[in-house]
């Protein structure tokens, strides 16, 4: 299928640097995300925070010991791993912070009536609605895509994790996000084989956070999801493009190396880019 072209990565990219010139760096994530609380309705905080985060078999961010669960009416289901966390226990007669060991278990692990904790850790904040055509192009891609509090690509187990539609602020940061980390899913060794084995501060880093940036503005005009690129695309792009010494090489390098990004995954779409002259 050919389809309009909405703007060719020659002149997106055009646009794209002009916001850049006039932009500066302060992009923010455009999710919200799940505060992590127990199941008595407390905050979990701290380094606790660290090690919930890094957890990414849950959606849900509510958790709690066996026997506060047992308080509620739920069971602990059989053979469900816990996790061993730090919480606060007040003073000591001495007045120092005494602390002791929680050993909670996720929402998703017991059984019983959970429905009195669905407002504990929901965001609700997108009011967008989905766009069926943009979700159908996505899914011939065929990512393995996971729930997370977070939105990254993980390499190594060629998997993506994803925020909810709701926890945006809108769809266009929903699709930005997720047309992002499809594309970082291209770089991977059987696809378009990039390095994708920076560490986050260094050079190939930044240069594959362009990449993936650059792909995302250009899928997003596909799909129809956005007209032009966002400013939030050029904040993006200016807090990376710093790291490199040769930021307009640099540019370029990317822009190119985005357009093969962006037609691999038309190609798969069964769209292509029709260049207007
Ligand atoms: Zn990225």
């Amino acid at each position: 299928m050919k389809r309009e072209s909405k703007g060719t990565p020659t002149l997106l990219s055009e646009a794209i640097l002009k916001l850049m010139k006039s932009g500066n760096t302060d992009w923010q994530k455009p999710w919200r995300n799940k505060r992590f609380i127990t199941c008595q309705g407390h905050y979990l905080s701290g380094g606790n925070l660290v090690t919930l985060a890094s957890l990414s078999d849950f959606d849900r961010t509510v958790w709690g010991t066996y026997d506060q669960w047992s308080w509620h009416g739920c069971q602990v289901k059989k053979g469900a791993k816990a996790v061993k966390l730090t919480v606060y226990k007040g003073k000591d007669e001495d007045g120092r912070p005494k602390f002791g060991k929680y050993i909670a278990f996720n929402i998703e692990q017991v059984d019983g009536d959970v429905g009195k904790f669905s407002g504990f850790d929901t965001v609700d904040i997108n009011q967008d609605t989905r766009s069926d055509e943009a979700d159908a192009l996505i899914a011939k891609l065929g990512s393995v895509v996971k729930p997370g509090n977070t939105a990254c690509y993980i390499p190594s187990k060629d998997e993506i994790r994803m925020p909810d539609f709701k926890q945006f602020d809108s769809a266009a940061d929903y699709y930005g996000t997720r047309t992002h980390e499809e594309a970082h899913r291209t770089g991977h060794e059987s696809r378009l084989d990039r390095n994708l084995k920076g560490k986050f501060g260094d050079k190939k880093y930044a240069m594959e956070e362009l990449i993936a940036e650059l792909t995302s503005c250009f899928m997003c005009v596909q799909l129809g999801v956005i007209s032009a690129p966002r400013k939030d695309h050029a904040q993006y792009l200016n807090s990376w493009i710093q790291l490199l010494s040769d930021d307009k090489r640099a540019f370029n390098i990317a822009v190119g190396k985005a357009q093969q990004a962006t037609n691999y995954m038309l190609n798969i779409m069964g769209l292509e880019i029709q260049e207007v002259a």
